[in-house]
């Protein structure tokens, strides 16, 4: 299924989200994921069961990022043609790195450039959704016993803090970096790969198959859990193809694999 997650009179809202004539529409209730606890307990208070609501087409909704993670893992240098481009050695092994749930962003939202940098880049990446606790992963795993479904993110990068701080935290971490959505789907064949395409202001910058990783899904996964148990909830952003390039005040980027819908985020100076 796919589903988003949505504001409605002021209240969270999960949404069952179908396709309607090539146009996402959100249909009806979506069960309540065990991992957004606010949201489970504001309904268990309120003595209310989940109650319906008209459809409506999921650009009309007020958009919620779909996850609520205990952490996000992220994934470095994960295809050549990246790795060659900001002229970086072939990874050994995964790269690993967490940005904060309060990096995370709803679609349609603002990044804000901190005044810390002058160089903030896009970095359009496949997200896995993670659907139930695991350590030690093995290869061989069954990936839909493990991934809730999919969905887009934007690691946004300060590239001049990556390199000045010598690790990642701040650079990668900032309030707004981790646009993620629209919405999360367990439809999409992962194996037989997927195409990913970034455009910022209607021009395509990147453009990619997820059969290009260095290291496929179940190799992250064994490297990801051999370090951290995975809650469900929990988000991996699994790396970006080359073309990254600097934002500006004004941006206008979007992230899309079909099936996926549209991340989009614009980007504006830091409120000080
Ligand atoms: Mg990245």
């Amino acid at each position: 299924m796919k589903y988003c997650r949505f504001l409605l009179d002021n209240q969270i809202r999960y949404g069952a989200v179908d396709d309607r004539d090539g146009e996402l529409w959100i249909t009806g209730p979506a069960p309540i994921p065990e991992d957004d606890l606010a949201c489970r307990l504001a309904r268990a208070q309120s003595g209310q069961g989940e109650s319906g609501f008209d459809p409506m087409p999921l650009s009309k909704a007020d958009l919620l990022p779909p996850v609520t993670p205990s952490k996000i893992v992220c994934v470095g240098r994960n295809y050549r043609d990246h790795v060659r481009e900001l002229g970086n050695e072939m990874p050994a092994e995964p790269l690993l790195f967490f940005k904060p749930p309060s990096s995370l962003l709803a679609p349609g939202g603002v990044v804000r450039l901190p005044g810390a940098s002058s160089r903030v880049d896009f970095e359009g990446e496949l997200a896995l959704v993670i659907g139930r606790r695991v350590r030690n992963l093995k290869p061989g795993m069954n990936l839909r016993d493990i991934i809730r479904g999919c969905t887009l993110a934007d690691d946004v990068s300060a590239r001049d803090l990556q390199k000045k701080d010598g690790q990642w935290t701040r650079a990668k971490g900032f309030d707004t970096f981790c646009p993620v959505g629209p919405i999360v789907s367990d439809e999409l064949d992962l194996e037989a790969g997927l195409n990913i395409e970034t455009s910022v202001n209607g021009e395509v910058r990147q453009h990619a198959s997820t059969l290009d990783f260095i290291f496929p899904i179940p190799t992250l996964l064994s490297a990801i859990t051999a370090a951290f148990t995975l809650e469900p909830g929990d988000l991996i952003l699994t790396g970006t193809p080359s073309g990254v390039g600097p934002l500006v005040p004004g941006d206008r980027v979007e992230v899309s694999i079909s099936g996926l819908g549209r991340l989009t985020h614009i980007v504006m100076p830091e409120i000080v």
